[in-house]
């Protein structure tokens, strides 16, 4: 009970891709140096879970550059050498992004040499990330379909091939990134979670969503700052996904506004990743605020289905921060199992 995990990246060591920034650049050009160096970062970062006492561990991202793109440079139809600045996230920022050129198509195996890797490396339940319907479309130019939704149900037939196979690869939970949920309130429970939906079909591990208020950096501190006293996004949206396929899912409450009345929307049907750890500071919490947070999500939902997270991914901390991060989240999740 109270089983730990992480909500996907950790942060890259200085000798694969240039620390504390997103979207780092690779450190090692030589194309055969940087896959040994990618596998070397995921080895470690999955000991430093284990050392911390993390029950369900990730690869830590660390093969990818960035959570969306990573995923999208293995798929035809979209040009990377075509890539477009436009704002994502309702204009919250802007970034290059690849564009769709043509019908999108999965050709073969995208991330299974990597979840095979990583199930060798650990006996620990094993997650895998992947970037969900919704938010791919959010950071692609599209100069080829026209419409998001329909767009989006192409890439749920593409991560649901995905998914399948990874699961049969030894994967425990496969879980996709949402972060565009929090911001296109009214296309969620129409076209967001019927793609997720269509990704989770007839797939036979675990399945969770991942809907956070994003890292810690500027342009997202500056849009929580005007979110006002009470963030009520998560109220919005947590009907429609109590009624969704995915079984687990991920929010955020360290640090934030968010009621954690809200979990009474999910009306026990879902297993819930308490987001217990802030990645917007630079100082990793006591096991005691840990605690607290999770206890305070235990007055909506029993404890078989919470399991103590973080509130997004931390690729942008400096390691030793995610170091004790991870282990005050375990400490945390420690101290209310004993008091069950
Ligand atoms: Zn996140």
């Amino acid at each position: 009970m109270l089983k730990t995990t992480i909500s996907g990246s950790l942060p890259k060591p200085f000798w694969l891709a240039e620390p504390e920034v997103l979207w780092a650049k690779w450190s090692i050009e030589d194309a055969a140096r940087l896959e040994e160096a990618k596998r070397d970062a995921v080895r470690l970062a999955i000991r430093d879970q284990e050392q911390a006492g993390i029950d369900i561990v990730s690869d830590g991202e660390q093969s990818r550059q960035h959570f969306v793109h990573g995923m999208l440079e293995k798929i035809e139809g979209i040009d990377f050498l075509n890539k477009q600045r436009i704002g994502i996230r309702n204009d919250r920022y802007k970034a290059d992004c690849p564009t769709v050129t043509s019908k999108i198509q999965r050709t073969g195996p995208i991330h299974q040499s990597e979840v095979a890797f990583a199930r060798r490396q650990t006996k620990r339940d094993l997650k895998f990330t992947m970037p969900g319907p919704m938010t791919i479309v959010d950071t692609l130019a599209d100069n080829h379909y026209g419409d998001r939704a329909q767009l989006a149900m192409a890439f749920a037939g593409i991560l649901n091939l995905e998914a399948k196979e990874l699961a049969k690869a030894g994967v425990n939970v496969i879980q996709f990134d949402e972060p565009a949920f929090n911001v296109y309130l009214d296309e969620v429970p129409t076209w967001g979670v019927e793609a997720l939906n269509l990704a989770v079909e007839g797939v036979t591990c675990k399945t969770a969503v991942h809907i956070c208020y994003g890292y810690g950096i500027k342009a997202n501190l500056e849009w929580k700052a005007g979110l006002g006293e009470i963030w009520d996004q998560y109220s919005k949206i947590l009907p429609a996904l109590a009624s969704s396929n995915i079984d687990q899912i991920s929010l955020e409450f360290a640090g934030s506004r968010v009621p954690f009345e809200v979990i009474e929307l999910l009306e026990d049907k879902k297993d819930l990743l308490v987001g217990a750890i802030d990645v917007t500071t630079l100082e990793a919490e006591t096991p005691d605020q840990v605690a607290d947070v999770i206890r305070k999500s235990m007055k909506y939902i029993s404890p078989e289905k919470i399991y103590p997270c973080t509130n997004c991914g931390m690729v942008p901390l400096p390691r030793e921060v995610s170091m004790g991060k991870l282990t005050s989240l375990v400490e945390g999740a420690k101290k209310v199992r004993s008091e069950i």
